[in-house]
């Protein structure tokens, strides 16, 4: 290797990356829960900030509700659409999903029980719902700095610049090119296998194209090209921003989850029982549902969106360099790329793949 092969740098983090992630990801929820506190702290009563808060729990479960309701049908009807091959989402998932959040919620409950349950006093409602704002917010901080921190690594490697030809093929024509500023190939870890090849926000409409050093050496120039196409139809339909959204969105769940579990801990300390049926601990069983539908809701809709996105923009890469080239060029994941995001990776790729050749037909018959 030569001497210039370790001077090379990648691609450096600039700071308006961190102000982005900072205004969708902490802004956002901290404007949100302080609103909800300053509404506590102005009604100063317990049962009305109570009810306040299930009400607003409740706009939130059908918000939520309404996202997961539409994310399920729409990939339910591509299931439909290739009905020969088996991947769908089902009910199975909820239940799933439901347990988990109630464990999750007991296990922090334990934890706090364990290191702060001596310490907790009685305080008014809405200054417990700021404590689970900053335990929340402080947990989304950290998360935030540990991934910027496996950004900035696998930036490092991005040294290799796409060819010129394939980038000029692309800016002259695609329509939506100019929303990716640079192209190169990156030496993507195991850890991130999803990453075969990606789009990351480097700030203010400044993005990056990462593609796997793999598909360097083994996709034609035509397959390279139908990879970039489906990567800029992820920026052109907005999905970094969605993404920042969701964790921001996840940051309030979590506030709202430390809040229920700080009041059940205050609860029991105070040997009042949760299950008594006087008003205060009905108002509280129907928060504590709320909240955990509407967090096993968001979990599911990510998880689906995150489905519905690669289909989509696999449509707007199709449209732009031919369906069967795309499909084909997926063809050529699975024996390299093991499973990504949960278990159904490969089955989803096959879904992916069945669905392109489906609209390649469609688009066939329709000219004939
Ligand atoms: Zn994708």
């Amino acid at each position: 290797m030569d001497v210039e092969q370790y001077t090379k740098r990648g691609v450096p983090l600039p700071v308006s990356d961190f102000l982005l992630l900072a205004i969708y990801a902490l802004f956002y929820p901290l404007v949100f829960g302080l609103l909800v506190i300053g509404l506590g702290y102005l009604i100063n009563n317990d049962l009305l900030f109570y009810i306040s808060l299930t009400v607003i729990s409740l706009g939130l479960f059908l918000t939520m509700l309404l996202f997961f309701y539409k994310s399920y049908t729409e990939l339910r009807s591509h299931a439909i659409e290739v009905a020969h091959v088996h991947f769908q989402p089902s009910w199975r998932e909820v239940i799933i999903h439901l347990i988990t959040q109630v464990y999750s919620v007991v296990f922090l409950g334990i934890l706090l029980a364990i290191f702060f349950g001596s310490t907790i006093i009685d305080l008014p409602q809405w200054q417990y719902l700021g404590l689970a704002l900053i335990i929340s917010l402080g947990y989304q901080g950290m998360f935030i700095i540990l991934s910027l921190n496996s950004k900035r690594k696998l930036l490092a490697t991005a040294q290799t610049p796409v060819s010129t030809e394939i980038v000029n093929h692309v800016r002259q024509n695609h329509p939506n090119n100019h929303l990716i500023n640079e192209f190169r190939f990156a030496d993507v870890e195991l850890a991130s296998l999803f990453l075969s090849a990606g789009v990351m926000t480097l700030g203010w409409k400044k993005n990056i194209c990462l593609i796997s050093q793999y598909f360097n050496w083994k996709l034609t120039d035509e397959e390279l090209i139908a990879v970039l196409s489906h990567e800029e139809g992820h920026l052109a339909r907005h999905h970094i921003r969605t993404a920042y959204l969701i964790l921001g969105t996840e940051g309030i769940l979590r506030t709202f989850r430390i809040f229920i579990v700080l009041n059940a801990l205050i609860l029991i300390l105070n040997d009042l029982p949760i299950l008594a049926f006087n008003t205060f601990s009905l108002i509280f069983l129907i928060l504590i549902i709320l909240v955990f539908l509407t967090s096993t809701c968001l979990v599911l809709t990510q998880r689906y969106r995150v489905y519905l996105q690669e289909i989509r923009v696999d449509c707007y890469g199709g449209n732009l360099v031919g369906h069967e080239i795309l499909a084909n060029t997926l063809k050529k994941l699975p024996s390299i790329i093991p499973a990504p995001i949960g278990s159904h990776q490969l089955d989803f790729l096959t879904f992916r793949i069945a669905l392109l050749r489906e609209q390649a037909n469609k688009l066939k018959s329709k000219t004939e």
